[in-house]
């Protein structure tokens, strides 16, 4: 699988970008090891197959 490369929102470095977990909602988080800020990521383009919750 690849993987988009992420860029932090706060200082824009796109290296270092841990995973760190996910929120209640099951959306992957991203530890900024420059920063040290948790973010969640967002998708840039839509076009992502949906899984379908059964
Ligand atoms: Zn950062």
């Amino acid at each position: 699988m690849t993987e988009p490369i992420l860029s932090c929102p706060t200082c824009r470095e796109t290296t270092k970008q841990h995973r760190a977990g996910k929120n209640a909602t099951g959306t992957a988080r991203r530890e900024c090891r420059h920063c040290g800020r948790t973010y969640t990521p967002e998708p840039k383009h839509h076009g992502y197959d949906l899984e379908v919750r059964r």
